[in-house]
């Protein structure tokens, strides 16, 4: 019993070994698991939880770049996140988000909600880290209006005949690169907006783009804007304040990640072909959008409202630049989501992030960012 040199017996000596090992690993892990939770110091306004650019710029291994006290920038050399205090308005690599709430600041520090981190920023910054992907096989490919529907109208025509125009020539490129391609309507008929969104979720591994113009009131209102569903707890575009009705979960929630993926990449190429104003990545709770079990965006493709862009609207070229900006950001997304080999774990000291959201927990470990995780986006301009 002794013949060990020690007061155990030899029998019971391994498993105390493997014990003491196992105490070991899990105090080590404790305490690392401290430390990472010490990387975020998130905070609680208003029933909403927020985390500092300074947490940020440490997770994303970005630069925060000092400003004026009303702007803030971060930095790093494949990607650039700025805002300003009070907005609203994040631009990524120069893509206009509009945040879930607004930029917080209280004394020197900028904040942004909890929210905004998880439905814009990381989905958008590592696509890759999107969980369960689909491959995407089928667009479905939907022309705002039809029938007696004619939705807005201009002097060159109606929106519902734009639209299948778009849809027509997308559907054409779409499958010059392989994809199938099935239209909610093919002809001026009328089609509910429940029975669009129905048609995709009854098509495994499809994506939606809905294609619609605009019009407005304002003098001012020109350029291309894309929607998807706002998240749980998220008021539309055109509420200022939450109300219960954004409490009411919706299927097109589900996808959250892959809405904002998907809209970025569509957003990002359409607006680069034509050359417009970009009036931003929206959310709205739109029935087409809204119903989806796959992802899905809602494409604003020009004012009918404004001369100029009545003028281009009008112009098959840019209609043809329209849609091979939707088939170049179908493209772009399906790359963007493919899953990659993760980068080899260098040490134990990784800054991670758990964060409850409404449907799931979410833990994301950086850092790993590099140039070709980006693949949503146009490299920022060198503006630093
Ligand atoms: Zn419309």
């Amino acid at each position: 019993m002794t013949s060990c040199g020690t007061q155990w017996p030899c029998a019971l000596r391994a498993p105390y070994k493997s014990l003491r090992r196992l105490l070991l690993f899990s105090l080590v892990f404790l305490m690392c698991s401290r430390d990472l939770e010490a990387n975020w110091h998130p905070i609680w306004r208003e029933g909403r939880r927020y985390v500092s650019l300074e947490d940020m710029a440490n997770f994303y291994s970005l630069s925060l770049q000092p400003g004026n006290g009303r702007s803030f920038a971060l930095i790093s050399p494949n990607c650039a996140l700025r805002g300003q205090r009070d907005s609203r308005e994040l631009f990524i690599n120069d893509v206009k988000y509009i945040l879930c709430f607004p930029v917080r600041v209280e004394g020197s520090r900028f904040y942004l909600t909890s929210l905004d981190l998880l439905k814009i920023v990381e989905p958008v910054l590592r696509p890759q880290k999107i969980q369960n992907p689909k491959a995407v096989t089928t667009v479905v490919l939907d022309p705002g209006h039809g029938g007696y529907d004619s939705g807005a109208n201009c002097l060159y025509g109606a929106e519902k005949g734009f639209t299948l125009d778009i849809v027509r020539r997308a559907a054409r490129l779409l499958k010059e690169r392989g994809y199938q391609v099935r239209l909610t309507r093919v002809s001026d008929t009328f089609v509910p907006l429940e029975k669009r969104a129905a048609i995709a979720n009854h098509i495994p591994n499809s994506i939606f783009v809905s294609v619609h113009f605009n019009q407005s009131h304002s003098s001012v209102a020109r350029g291309v804007e894309t929607y998807c569903v706002a998240p749980l707890g998220v008021p539309s575009m055109d509420e200022e304040f939450v109300s219960n009705r954004d409490f009411k979960p919706c299927p097109g929630q589900q996808q959250d990640p892959q809405n904002i993926a998907l809209a970025t990449a569509i957003h990002t190429a359409v607006v680069r072909a034509l050359d417009v104003p970009d009036r931003g990545i929206k959310r709205a709770r739109y029935a087409v959008i809204r119903e989806l079990h796959v992802p899905g965006v809602l494409v604003e493709g020009g004012f009918l409202s404004d001369a100029g862009d009545v003028r281009k609207i009008a112009s098959p070229y840019y209609r043809e630049q329209l849609a091979n900006g939707i088939a170049q950001g179908v493209d772009h997304y399906r790359q963007a989501v493919k899953k990659r080999p993760s980068p080899p774990r260098i040490s134990s000291s990784l800054p991670s992030f758990s964060l409850q959201d409404h449907h799931s927990l979410l833990r994301i470990i950086a850092p790993d960012l590099d140039p070709h995780l980006l693949g949503l986006l146009p490299s920022p301009a060198p503006k630093f």
